[in-house]
């Protein structure tokens, strides 16, 4: 394995960084990690200590004040930098993370080419942190506002998108003049230990202080848990399931902290009487088995008016039957692994349960064995026709698991079902009636933070804003005006006059 070696991953790893320095605690013990590909140990990794812990957030705290003082251009260079040596190792680091989580080549690749992104957009926001100027109501003064750092961000993250979430987080909080400390997933550390190495000569290079990118790794609800409680952490971004994030919003909240909560998703295609097959089957297939339905954006629910029902059923049945099934590192393979034995066994519950329900399995459901699927992670994506009221069809299972829901009447009656869950993530219409689309994305529209007409709900691009509603969390992560999440406003007033005027015309002489 040629990129454990180019991506500096030793047998055993340190889990703590500061930037260059690695600390060397060994006591916590240590994470094995293997494939979910082949079942293959890859490494091991040692936890990050309460001792390592308190020296991450001291450096950081130190880092921060040299940090925020570099010009938000001049910290955009260092972000242009690291994107430039994401690109030299583009091709190692997509291997890593496609052998490390079990998500397609390509998909793996894409990923790297999404923190390439995010950096390019990153440099030229670094020149575009603008607030307003206002008109003031008294004579000779000025109002405008501005945005200042916050200080430490600290980032949680998910396994399933294990190095581009750190990304989206740190590049933009580090042109705000943040620094970062990072807990991926303990389920992913090694592609996070090969991110600190690839951008070490960046931060070397350019003399960029111990601090400002900092790494973490252990589990969730022991170093995870300390940086939710840490006052010394003004904004938590946190990436995970519905669960952990209910909890880490609280925690988070009660100590006034922020945070951006990108949490699960129940995503919905609707296919309209009116949608064009050609392109609606392909974008149902890849949302539903890309990533073995591991994205947060996954369509889980597809909508189907009942004129085009049984054509669509009976198509997408026929496409999963050519699905081929195995290691994602070869490339003729459409669906890889799941991350692990229990992300299988929540697979094979969830589709015993829907048929308790009164779901129709459809097709696939079985946990594959046999050569090529050693690893016991591999599962056959399944179908499932289904009423939107089940329990099942109401929470998101994170596995290949799409359901089939038939809807007869017009828009208002498939929207009806398509926001009846609990979750706001991503959602879809394919429809070649105008008025369908704009209605779907109206105000009365789509309840989601990202609705697409004619493309599926996988696959987001970072120049927009990325994260859903209710129980989703509502955060905003990555493009447009996001960045605003990791500074605090301030509105500032100047008197240029030689007069106090009072606002709102209040008289007050002494
Ligand atoms: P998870 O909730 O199990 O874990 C997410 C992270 O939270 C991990 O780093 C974990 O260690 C940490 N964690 C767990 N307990 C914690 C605690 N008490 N305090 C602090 N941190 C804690 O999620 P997962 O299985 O890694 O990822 C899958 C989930 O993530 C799915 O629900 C998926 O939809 C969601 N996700 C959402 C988005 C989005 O942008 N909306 C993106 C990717 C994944």
């Amino acid at each position: 394995m040629d990129f454990l070696n180019t991506l500096g991953i030793k047998a055993n790893n340190f889990g703590a960084a500061t930037g260059l320095q690695w600390l060397t605690t060994q006591d916590q013990g240590q994470f094995d990690i293997s494939s979910p590909v082949d079942g293959k140990a890859i490494a091991s990794v040692y936890q990050c200590s309460t001792q390592d812990y308190q020296q991450v957030v001291e450096t950081a705290e130190s880092a921060f004040k040299i940090w925020r003082k570099v010009p938000a251009p001049l910290r955009g260079e260092v972000v242009r930098q690291i994107g430039n040596k994401l690109r030299d190792f583009k091709q190692p680091l997509g291997e890593l993370v496609a052998y490390e989580m079990g998500k397609s080549l390509q998909e793996g690749l894409g990923e790297v080419q999404e923190m390439i992104d995010i950096c390019d957009f990153a440099v030229g926001l670094s020149r575009q942190l603008n607030g307003s100027t206002l008109h003031s109501e008294r004579p000779l003064h000025r109002m405008y506002d501005q945005y200042h750092p916050l200080g430490i961000v600290g980032v949680i993250s998910a396994f399933n998108f294990p190095v581009a979430v750190w990304s989206w987080n740190a590049m933009i909080a580090a042109i705000c003049g943040n620094v970062t400390i990072w807990k991926p997933s303990e389920k992913t550390p090694l592609t996070a230990i090969a991110c600190q190495n690839i951008i070490k000569d960046v931060l070397a290079e350019n003399d960029v202080p111990e601090g400002v990118f900092s790494l973490v790794i252990g589990q969730g609800n022991v170093i995870g848990e300390g940086m939710l409680n840490d006052k010394r952490l003004p904004l938590l971004s946190v990436t995970g399931s519905t669960r952990v994030g209910r909890h880490a919003g609280t925690v988070v909240a009660s100590r006034f902290g922020k945070s951006i909560l990108e949490l699960g998703g129940n995503n919905a295609i609707i296919v309209s009487q009116d949608a064009d097959l050609n392109i609606a089957i392909p974008g149902i297939v890849f949302g539903a088995v890309g990533t073995a339905g591991q994205r947060c954006t996954t369509t889980r629910r597809v909508i189907i008016h009942e004129s085009l029902y049984d054509q669509v059923k009976g198509i997408l049945v026929n496409a999963y039957k050519g699905l081929r099934i195995g290691s994602p590192l070869d490339e003729n393979n459409h669906v890889g692994p799941l991350i692990d034995t229990q992300a299988v066994n929540m697979f094979s519950q969830a589709i015993e349960k829907v048929q308790a329900e009164g779901g129709n399995l459809l097709c696939g459901g079985e946990v594959l064995s046999g050569p090529g699927y050693e690893s016991g992670c591999y599962v056959n994506p399944a179908i499932v026709e289904a009423d939107n009221s089940f329990q099942m069809v109401q929470e998101e299972t994170f596995a290949p698991i799409v359901y089939l829901i038939k809807y007869s009447g017009d828009l208002d009656d498939a929207l009806a079902i398509q926001n009846d869950v609990v979750q706001g993530l991503s959602s879809a219409i394919f429809t070649n009636n105008l008025r369908e689309a704009e209605n779907f994305l109206s105000h009365w529209g789509s309840d989601c933070g990202i609705a697409n007409v004619n493309i599926g709900t996988s696959g987001a691009e970072i120049g927009g804003a990325f994260g859903g509603e209710k129980e989703t969390g509502g955060g905003r992560e990555s493009g447009s005006d996001a960045w605003k999440a990791y500074m605090r406003r301030q509105t500032n007033t100047i008197n240029y006059s030689t007069e106090l005027p009072l606002a709102q015309g209040i008289k007050f002489d002494i």
